[in-house]
């Protein structure tokens, strides 16, 4: 099978590695040729444009951060759907609202092209080793036609119903885990500014009832500083106002959602735009708000 693989951020550039490894004829492009170097040495071909990457493949896949970088790669001049034959399938997996997803897969309705909304759970490691979880919306039938590529990357797939519900379900995830990093932080905050021991307090917040894969995970980054990044700041802010968005839509507000987007929109603004998620507990040991 002919893939293309849209964007080599973090999770991209593991996905175009696994897909490469599992002997995949993969072809990538990125806005900023020099992610693709890495690629190029294992075997991918790299190419100019989106449209040139889409050209003659099986299936186009999208990893990008969010609804504008999705916008200009599917729909520009150069970009793919414009490029795409008619048996091939488009895939998006970035995390993106869900009206944007409904607009682009018109869009490539009205090409004539397949589309399948196949978001993801899991992280840099995840990516990095084939391990990640796929949330698709779609035809059942197309999801046949591409599992074996989203098993290359992947250790499940869910398909959860028509296009969209794959970017909903992920957007119901993403605000559960922004609102558990962002309370960790806080919880982590307050336990070391009053004076108790913070590894004390991390494990039993970890080895309690609060202590989700991910609360385990954060709490420990926090403890060791360890920031580089597995998930940026500001994705996790734009994850925490998509979702916002989509649950008004449903009549349900989410201002625990507002609370949590804050502190990473102050982590980003404090200049920690390039840090792990887990990095917004500094603020708040330095004396934030
Ligand atoms: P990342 O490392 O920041 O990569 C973002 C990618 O989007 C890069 O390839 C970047 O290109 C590209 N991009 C940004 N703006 C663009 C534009 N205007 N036009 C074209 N390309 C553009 O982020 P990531 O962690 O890989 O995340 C990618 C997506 O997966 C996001 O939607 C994120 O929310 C989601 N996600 C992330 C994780 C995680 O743990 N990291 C987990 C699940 C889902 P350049 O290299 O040229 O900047």
């Amino acid at each position: 099978m002919k893939v293309a693989v849209l964007g080599l951020g973090i999770m991209g550039s593991g996905m175009a590695r696994q897909l490469v490894e599992k002997r995949f004829d993969v072809t990538v492009w990125n806005r900023d040729v020099a992610k693709t170097a890495a690629l190029a040495t294992l075997g991918a071909r790299v190419a100019r444009t989106p449209a040139q990457a889409a050209a003659g493949a099986d299936m186009v896949i999208a990893m990008l951060a969010n609804d504008e970088a999705s916008r200009s790669v599917w729909l520009a001049d150069q970009g793919a759907l414009a490029a795409m034959g008619k048996d091939a399938v488009a895939i998006e997996s970035s995390t993106l609202t869900v009206d944007w997803i409904r607009e682009l897969a018109a869009a490539a309705k009205h090409r004539d092209i397949a589309f399948l909304d196949a978001p993801v759970t899991g992280s840099k490691a995840q990516a990095e080793t084939g391990a990640l979880s796929f949330l698709v919306g779609g035809p059942a039938d197309l999801l046949e036609r591409v599992r074996p590529a989203l098993a290359a990357m992947g250790k499940s797939i869910t398909h959860l119903g028509p296009t969209g519900s794959g970017a909903l379900m992920k957007l119901i995830n993403n605000f559960l885990c922004g609102v558990q990093v962002a309370s960790l932080a806080e919880a982590m905050a307050m336990a070391e500014r009053s004076g108790l021991d913070s590894h004390q307090a991390a494990a039993v917040l970890s080895g309690g009832s609060p202590g989700s894969p991910l609360v385990k995970m954060i709490a420990q980054r926090m403890l060791d500083r360890a920031y580089e990044p597995n998930f940026f700041i500001p994705l996790m802010a734009k994850d925490l106002s998509y979702a916002r968005q989509t649950f008004a839509r449903a009549g349900i507000e989410l201002p625990s959602a507002d609370a949590a987007r804050a502190r990473f929109i102050d982590a980003e603004r404090a200049g920690m735009g390039q840090k792990d998620i887990a990095a917004i507990v500094e603020l708040l040991r330095r004396g934030g708000q």
